[in-house]
């Protein structure tokens, strides 16, 4: 398929990033890159949504890739994953023989091989420079869920509709679902035979990477996982620490030890990120010497110095955070054609974090188990879909209340000459509600 066709399609089919991120998948097509790579590192504790996917529609998604680089007209097309993923493994090599251009390469079974700036070293050798995006060293990344998207918007004329979903935890039934956009994560838990415990917290997103919400958010294109936690446990007290106390923290508590980082994945590549200088910086005052502060933007918010590195129970990336959204609002940046690259640390190897001991540091030894992949189909009565779900201007909507909908059926189309996609009804049923932020089909 022609590049801009394929990008017309994707933009049509409402395809975004479903890893997280949700860059639309449109923008991302760049003749540029003479490598293509399948980001299945999955390094998120607990997760095994990929893997899975990725066993079941392998064809699917080897083809989605393969047709993703013929249409940019790269050279080779990687799939990215670890050795432990074996039943994937061997579905992915079946599937390969009908496509030349497509390989596996293996990851380490560490965290975070799954950011893209490692994943890239990891798989290519080449390494992306501080402030610079993967297509600077001819590569671009793209999620798993995100190509059986494009292998099912193409081939099929299928819009994205729906989202995996893990639902982990304190739940009775762990499930990996297929689930229409606006549901909340209440009914997602229901489906799974709900809570376990009183009051769980409601970590969306992944153990490292996620935030905690609550019941009543909503699935949207780039929801991945859902677990319950108690309230007491270590990721949620971790992640509700405010940014005030964690300066308070810092002053009395920073020993300035360096293992945050000694152990960021990013500094380790040679990005001038150095989170203890920063908690230097703040704990003590020295405001005098601004290149720490600017130096947060080389963050990649992986999370490990927080949730992993510091032994005082500190929080330096979300500091980190505090302080780049601060700095941004002012539109205070470094200028980052200068930005230092100091070469890929030697000391890399041996400071890499297996996941295996992430998870028991992060208490999630519990909670590892088998977590089903189920497409049994859910249908809500009524959902709430957002015009703002992925990166770029939301969604305007083409319905009005009253107007009956099929599912598939496009409701708000992106803005002319704007980053961003259409949205098309999760279920049939009629328009109840439609406001600037959401559009509301109930049957
Ligand atoms: S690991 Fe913790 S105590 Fe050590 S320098 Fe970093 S923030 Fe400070
Ligand atoms: S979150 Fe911490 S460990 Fe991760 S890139 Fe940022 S500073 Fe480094």
């Amino acid at each position: 398929m022609q590049l801009e066709m394929l990008a017309k399609t994707l933009q049509e089919h409402g395809i975004v990033g479903a890893g997280g991120a949700g860059f639309p998948t449109y923008a991302k097509l760049d003749q540029r890159a003479d490598t293509i790579i399948l980001n299945c590192a999955e390094c998120e504790p607990l997760f095994k949504v990929d893997r899975q996917m990725l066993e079941k529609y392998a064809f699917e998604i080897v083809s989605g890739l393969s047709l993703i680089a013929d249409a940019v007209e790269a050279e080779r097309a990687i799939v990215a994953i670890k050795p432990s993923y074996r039943g994937a493994i061997e579905a992915v090599k079946t599937a390969l023989a009908a496509f030349p251009k497509v390989t596996i390469s293996y990851l380490p079974e560490i965290y975070p091989a799954g950011d893209e700036v490692v994943l890239i070293y990891e798989t290519t050798g080449r390494a992306v420079k501080p402030g610079e995006i993967p297509i600077s060293v001819g590569v671009t990344v793209f999620n798993v869920e995100t190509v059986l998207n494009v292998y099912r918007a193409v081939n099929e004329g299928v819009s994205v509709t729906h989202k995996y979903v893990m639902v982990a935890g304190e739940v009775a039934t762990p499930s990996v679902l297929r689930v229409p956009l606006g549901i909340s994560m209440k009914e997602l838990v229901a489906h799974c035979g709900g809570a376990t415990i009183k009051e769980p917290a409601y970590l969306i997103g992944g153990p490292m990477t996620g935030k905690i919400g609550s019941s009543s958010d909503l699935v949207t294109k780039t929801t991945n996982a859902v677990i319950l936690l108690p309230q007491d446990h270590y990721i949620v007290q971790r992640k509700t620490v405010k940014a005030n106390i964690g300066i308070k923290r810092a002053m009395s508590a920073c020993c300035s030890c360096r293992m945050c980082t000694d152990l960021c994945p990013r500094n380790l590549l040679g990005h001038p990120i150095n989170p203890q200088a920063f908690m230097h910086g703040i704990s003590q005052n020295r405001v005098f010497d601004p290149k720490p502060f600017l130096d947060t933007f080389y963050c990649s918010q992986c999370g490990l110095c927080e949730m992993y590195s510091c032994m005082q129970g500190l929080s330096p990336a979300t500091l980190i955070d505090a302080y780049r959204t601060g700095l941004r609002s002012k539109g205070i940046l470094p200028n980052k054609e200068e930005a230092e690259f100091s070469g890929v640390s030697d000391k890399r190897k041996y400071r890499s974090v297996p996941v295996s001991r992430l998870v028991k540091r992060l208490g999630l030894t519990k909670y590892q188990k088998e977590i089903p992949f189920t497409e049994e189909e859910l249908t809500p009565k009524r959902v709430m879909v957002s015009l703002s779900q992925s990166i770029g201007a939301p969604a305007i909507p083409v319905v009005k209340k009253g107007d009956k909908v099929e599912a598939g059926m496009c409701i708000a189309v992106s803005p002319e000459e704007k980053l961003g996609v259409a949205l098309h009804a999760p279920i049939s049923g009629k328009i109840q509600e439609i406001n600037q932020q959401y559009i509301v089909i109930g049957k």
